[in-house]
């Protein structure tokens, strides 16, 4: 199986600065990519699906799948563990599918680590006050769990300049086209 992993976006960033968000419209401007679906420990919040959202696994099943070595990256981020299964990537990969992933800090840069040639983009929020209140008026954590992202987020706001890019997620259709321009360079 020859993979090109060009063609792989690895879009990482703190909680609440909008990855869903931007992902979503970049989805419907380019219908042939594939958003690839992350295997976690969290509960799911209301409205999630199981294969869609995530994959809504326990604590045994997560790491009996990571001593299969079945997954590209791991980590665990605010309690809960979270990887990308990696035969469904490599598999879109190597048909010429291009993949996002949407993980954060410790994720990228093990996918750095392994597969460089990706292009690994930070999306940052326009100011951190902007990304606090983003935060607290998210209302679907509690306040502890929306605290333990804040503090990460300030952690995660500091290794922006480990990415490729930065964009600066001030408008969704801006950001999203922005986004697709760097792919489309990096694989030209
Ligand atoms: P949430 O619980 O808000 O859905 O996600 C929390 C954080 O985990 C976000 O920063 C999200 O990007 C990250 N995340 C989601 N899936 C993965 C994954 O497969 N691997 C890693 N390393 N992080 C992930």
């Amino acid at each position: 199986m020859t993979v090109d992993w060009r063609n792989l976006l690895v879009l990482s960033g703190p909680s609440g600065v909008g990855k869903g968000t931007v992902v979503n419209r970049l989805l419907a401007e380019r219908p042939g990519v594939w958003l690839s679906v992350s295997t976690t420990t969290r509960p799911p919040r209301p409205g999630e699906v199981d294969g869609i959202a995530y994959y809504f696994v326990d604590r045994d099943e997560f790491h009996a799948i990571a001593d299969a070595g079945g997954f590209l990256e791991f980590a665990e981020y605010a309690g809960n563990l979270y990887g990308t299964q990696v035969t469904p990537v490599a598999e879109r990969l190597s048909h010429g599918t291009p993949v996002v992933l949407e993980i954060d800090l410790a994720g990228a840069r093990q996918v750095r680590g392994s597969h460089p040639e990706a292009l690994f983009v930070f999306l940052a929020p326009p100011s951190a006050a902007e990304l606090r209140r983003r935060l607290s008026s998210r209302g679907t954590e509690s306040d502890a769990v929306a605290a333990a992202r804040l503090a990460l987020a300030d952690q995660e706001l500091a290794a922006a300049d480990e990415f490729d890019r930065v964009v600066v997620n001030d408008e969704v259709p801006r950001a999203a086209g922005e986004l697709l321009q760097l792919w489309d360079e990096r694989r030209a």
